[in-house]
Formats: structure tokens, sequence, C-alpha cells
């Protein structure tokens, strides 16, 4: 079954001969104190600055899940609170979550179709951090890196910490326009799920060690200790660095990937809008994701689509939350083939 789904998602097809060879170098045994491991950190570290551009001044650090990025944050970064602009599920996880650890965080929810409107943006001293989610994977909605531009410039002296659990490793970013940006390896790297991934300004750093909270077997101030001599302070995800590692080496660097994935959506949206029947889910050209695709129709014609597609091998990643019945979605990850891509589009032009 080739699965469309946003995440977990269709994993390289290299994925065999990665974990064949993972076993044979011995690395699956390997000391995260040792040479093995650090060297194997350090390389993982020097293919984010090859391959997806980030500065050369920015941290690499492992966690367990975008989830857990979220917590980190709160608790080992934001000095006073953090403010929040979200249009969906993941978004207003990511405040609640934050809400709990710091009663005074705040936000505004914004609809999937409208643009945020950064000239009109209050967001007063009492908030040091603003978080965004670049990529919202419920509705298949996305923030451009021009929008980003503009918050930095009206905000220079906040932090901007960035979800791009569904887009880093798919589009290009722009590191220097946030301070704390992260992911999972089950959506754009292809990857089986269990790592997260998280990535530091300087400007990042510096105000996680003024605030120098430790005690948390996820203290950020750890992380970074031990990040100094490619460590991790617990026994981490060995494997799925490893896997990370072998991935990243194999791609190609981002801008090439992330045209090809431009030139995939506009295929899929074209077939989308030839339908006499499906309907993008977002209508803004401007606020619709590049890596997720939500479809959507009525609830009958929904599930009759998602059970034809299974029937030719090939499963739809549902709608999110209340989208659920009346949408689905479409992951446009790296890993799935042009050819794939072809496939399933193939398969949607009937309707
Ligand atoms: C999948 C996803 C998450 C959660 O990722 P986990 O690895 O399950 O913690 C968070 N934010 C966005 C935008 C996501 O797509």
């Amino acid at each position: 079954m080739l699965t469309f789904s946003a995440g977990p998602s269709k994993v390289y097809d290299m994925m065999p001969q990665y974990l064949q060879d993972a076993y044979q170098e011995g690395i699956l045994s390997a000391n995260h104190r040792s040479a093995a491991f650090m060297n194997m950190y350090q390389e993982v570290q020097r293919l984010f600055h090859e391959k997806l551009h980030m500065p050369e001044d920015y941290q690499l650090l492992f966690t367990s899940s975008a989830t857990e990025n979220w917590e980190i944050i709160s608790q080992s970064i934001v000095e006073k609170a953090s403010f929040h602009i979200y249009s969906g599920s993941f978004g207003k996880k990511w405040i609640n979550f934050a809400q709990y650890i710091i009663p005074n965080t705040s936000g505004i929810k914004i609809e999937a179709n409208e643009v945020i409107n950064v000239p009109h943006l209050e967001i007063g001293e009492e908030f040091d951090l603003i978080a965004i989610t670049q990529n919202e994977t419920s509705n298949a909605t996305q923030v451009p890196m021009e929008v980003l531009e503009q918050i930095r410039e009206k905000y220079p002296e906040k932090l901007i910490a960035v979800d791009t659990t569904s887009s880093m490793a798919g589009i290009e970013l722009k590191f220097e326009l946030a301070d704390i940006w992260y992911a999972s390896v089950q959506k754009c790297f292809g990857l089986p799920a269990g790592l997260g991934i998280l990535i530091l300004s300087p400007r990042a750093i510096e105000q996680t060690e003024r605030k120098g909270e430790k005690g948390r077997y996820n203290s950020l101030n750890f992380m970074l200790e031990n990040a100094r001599s490619f460590q991790t302070h617990y026994t981490p995800n060995v494997l799925g660095i490893y896997l990370l590692k072998r991935a990243l080496h194999d791609i190609p660097e981002i801008q090439h990937i992330d045209e090809n994935l431009r030139d995939r959506i506009q295929k899929l949206e074209q077939c989308i809008i030839q339908s006499k029947s499906l309907r993008l889910l977002v209508e803004n050209s401007e606020t619709r994701s590049t890596t997720v695709l939500g479809v959507t129709g009525t609830e009958s014609l929904i599930s009759e689509v998602k059970k034809a597609a299974e029937a030719e091998g090939m499963q739809l990643g549902s709608g999110y939350g209340p989208l659920k019945p009346t949408s689905f979605r479409i992951a446009n990850f790296p890993a799935i083939t042009d050819s794939e891509i072809d496939r399933l589009i193939g398969f949607l032009i009937k309707y």
C-alpha cells in the first residue's frame, strides 16, 4: 500500500538498505559518548548546513518529537510569555501546552484562508517570543517566508519560534528569519517516527543560558552542554539519527527539492480545480501549503474516493479533527516519487 498520509508518511525507498547497513556498521550498539556517535552527530549537523542551508552559527539538537519541543520552548527558553499566531489543530495544541507551563501565554487564531496581517499585529512587551506554525498540517495551510520576514522586521527584539514539522526538508526555509525551528522526521524527512529536530539561533541559545533552567530530563541547557561535544545527555535514538544521516546524504540540496515539490503541488491543485466534484480545502493560494494538499467534498464522496483509492493500493490521508468526514489530505513529501504523484493524479482525474 502506497501511503499519501501526512505523517507518519511514506519513508524513502532506500530504507531497507539503510537499515541493513546500520546493523552491519555496528552503529546500533554504539555508546552515545563514543567517537562513532560523536562523528555521526557532527556529520548530521554538517549535512544540515550543506543540504538544508542551516546557517553556520545555528545549533542542531535531537529531541524525541515536535510535541516535546513545544514543552522545551516554554520550559527552557521563554522568559516572560509566548504569543501564538495559529489557524489549525497543531497550532492550537502548541498554545495549550505553552499555557499549561506559562499561564500568561496568549495568541490569536486566524482563518485558513487568512494571511497574517502583520501591520495590524499588536504584540506587547509582556511577550518575548512569537510562536508560528509555518506549515499547519491539519488544515493544509502555510505561512510564507515573506510573512515571517515582515514579522521579523516588526519585532526584531523578540525571539521567533517556528513549527516546521511538515515542511522542513521539503521546502527551503530561511533560517535567519527566526530563532527556533523544529520538526519531526516522520514527515518531509521520509524516516520512521521517533526523532525530533530542534534548531537554535545564537540568540535563542543566549536566552536559554540566561534563563538557566536546569533539572528536568529535557532541560535545554543539558542538551546544549552535551551538544558542544556532539553528545546527548541521555541515550538517544541512535538508529533514527543514523537514518537521518543516510537520508540527508542522499538527497539533493533543498532548493531542488523545493522546486520539485512546488511543481508537483501545482499539478495536483490543477487536477482538483478541474474536478467536477472535489474542491481545494484552502482557496487562498497565498496560504495553501506546498507540502500538504487538502481536498474537500461531500461526506459520501470523500469516503467513496478514499475507498476507491485503497482498492488501487493507495491510501489517502484522512482529514484532521473536525475536517475528518469532509476532506482528505495528500502529503506532497519528497520520499514520494514523481511517478507516484502522477499515478495519484491519474486516479483523481476521474472525479
Ligand atoms: C505532526 C506534527 C506535530 C507533532 O509531531 P510529533 O512528532 O507527533 O510530536 C506538530 N506540529 C505539526 C505542524 C505537525 O505536522
